[in-house]
């Protein structure tokens, strides 16, 4: 279907939203070349959510084998465990090479064409590489986004860090100051606090945790169960550039306690990314660029203001999420193919964070519920009561619920074990519009954290069974 072009689609990005959106393609029987000047999966497989995940996973094996006296296992010797860095980041890499390889491997079987190097968009809109050009009928700009940092914060690796490095550092700091209380500063807080690193958070805003997102009282859960742990939060801080100490660094931050300075090891920037738009010749191509650097789009199709030139993933002003890019990168296919795609509902997404507690939720919370004008019921289901949640030694947290009286969920929030997982159920009844008692009339298997959400869409119907 190409006619005359060499590709129906060029893809600029490599990433979750890129290979999205080649093997989908590829999948329908387009004909794909993507172009990457690094390793295929991006940030997410290659230093993000891959070895971020796998970096708290082994927090959690710490914590339980530390723990492993309270379900009766009882070590020879001191029975204290500790972590080796150098070992757990070889782990990682082992878990990201084998994703690298499955997903270059899937690449050439749906015969996508990988090109090495920097896409730039033509005028004429093609995308020329290192002097080749790639016409393709459709183009899509899937190039990601880096992590911002602050003035007089030089990110340089070492003792100054972004999530970059720290997914893939062989060595722990030992005194660490994570700048920004978002998504990546409690994950990364999270791991430091549970292996033993002296850990401060820093926020700007006040709550200190989760500010922008999440439900406040979920967001309150984690605060608690990170500061029980050990991490000393600090809400509503302005943090001033560090200087060099005999050890490491000295950081100065004011609060409305006051100024405060401590010393530390490493610095963790965490206080948002940047989309990944210039140097690539979109603005004079015609592709309209907001001023925060965002690719615009209409998201119906994932059209940007070029004829046949589209954009997804972190590029765009949207949720930077993967599995958004994932799902942004089927609307783009779809809509090459001239099929009508069904847009994402960016109000519904799922949010994950993988903290211990996890907390995860999809669609509105109360506050927002009850600004759009909605008469809202809320339930909430505690994990205490659950008896999975106490097999697995992991009772801290809650279900809730937000519903339009006598009407549909409107948005579930969850914070405490396998919230990552248990949202995909709440993510479905909520997007599907579902009434509280047709998910209250399913079954959740018995023992299980399930249960939580079944016994919370219950009681939505003013009767309910252990709540
Ligand atoms: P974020 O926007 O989630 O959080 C940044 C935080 O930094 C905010 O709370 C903000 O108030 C704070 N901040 C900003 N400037 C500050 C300053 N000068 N001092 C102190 N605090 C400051 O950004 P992030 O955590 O860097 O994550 C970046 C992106 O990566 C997000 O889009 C996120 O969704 C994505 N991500 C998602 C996951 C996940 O879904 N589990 C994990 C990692 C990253």
């Amino acid at each position: 279907m190409n006619g005359g072009a060499d590709f129906d689609v060029v893809i600029i990005g490599g990433g979750p939203g890129g290979y999205a959106a080649a093997l989908y393609g590829a999948s329908a029987g387009l004909s794909i070349a993507i172009v990457e000047n690094d390793t295929v999966g991006g940030t997410c497989l290659n230093r993000g959510c891959i070895p971020a995940k796998a970096l708290l996973q082994t927090a959690e094996v710490y914590r339980t084998t530390n723990h492993a006296s309270d379900f009766g296992i009882v070590a020879d010797g001191t029975g204290t465990f500790t972590a080796d860095w150098a070992k757990v980041a070889n782990r990682t890499t082992g878990i990201i090479n084998q994703l690298v390889g499955g997903l270059s491997g899937l690449i050439k079987r749906r015969k996508v064409e990988l090109v090495k190097g920097h896409g730039r968009l033509t005028a004429t809109g093609a995308v020329s590489v290192d002097g080749r050009e790639l016409r393709g009928r459709a183009v899509i700009i899937a190039s990601g986004s880096v992590p911002r940092s602050i003035p007089g914060f030089d990110i340089d690796g070492t003792r100054i860090v972004s999530s970059d490095h720290s997914t893939r550092s062989d060595a722990l700091p030992e005194r660490v100051a994570v700048i920004g209380g978002g998504v990546i500063g409690c994950e990364f807080a999270s791991v430091y606090t549970d292996v033993g690193v002296d850990t401060t958070l820093l926020e700007a805003l006040p709550g200190g945790v989760l500010p922008i997102g999440p439900d406040p009282e979920l967001a309150g859960i984690l605060k608690r169960a990170l500061t029980t742990r050990g991490t000393k939060i600090h809400a509503g801080a302005k943090v001033s550039p560090p200087g060099k100490s005999n050890g490491g660094l000295i950081l100065g931050f004011e609060t409305k306690e006051g100024s405060e300075k401590i010393e530390v090891d490493q610095v963790l920037v965490a206080i948002g990314r940047r989309p990944v738009s210039e140097d690539m010749g979109l603005a004079e191509a015609g592709v309209r660029i907001s001023a925060k650097g965002f690719v615009e789009v209409d998201t119906t199709t994932m059209a940007t203001a070029k004829s046949g030139v589209y954009a997804i993933g972190d590029v765009v002003e949207t949720p930077g999420l993967a599995h958004v890019a994932y799902a942004e990168a089927i609307v783009a296919i779809k809509a090459i193919l001239g099929e009508n795609p069904i847009p994402v509902d960016y109000a519904r997404v799922p949010w994950v964070v993988y903290t211990h507690p996890e907390v995860a939720w999809a669609g509105y919370t109360e506050a927002e519920a009850k600004a759009a004008g909605y008469d809202v019921v809320v339930h909430k289901h505690k994990f205490a009561g659950n008896g999975r949640a106490m097999i697995i030694g992991d009772t801290d947290g809650l279900v809730k619920v937000v519903a339009e009286k006598d009407g549909p969920l409107l948005g579930a929030h969850i914070v405490g074990p396998w919230a990552s997982e248990l949202i995909s159920e709440s993510y479905l009844a909520v997007n599907w519009q579902a009434l509280p008692e047709e998910v209250g009339a399913f079954i959740h298997a018995h023992p299980s954290l399930s249960e939580a959400v079944g016994e919370t869409m219950l009681a939505m119907t003013g009767r309910s069974l252990h709540g």
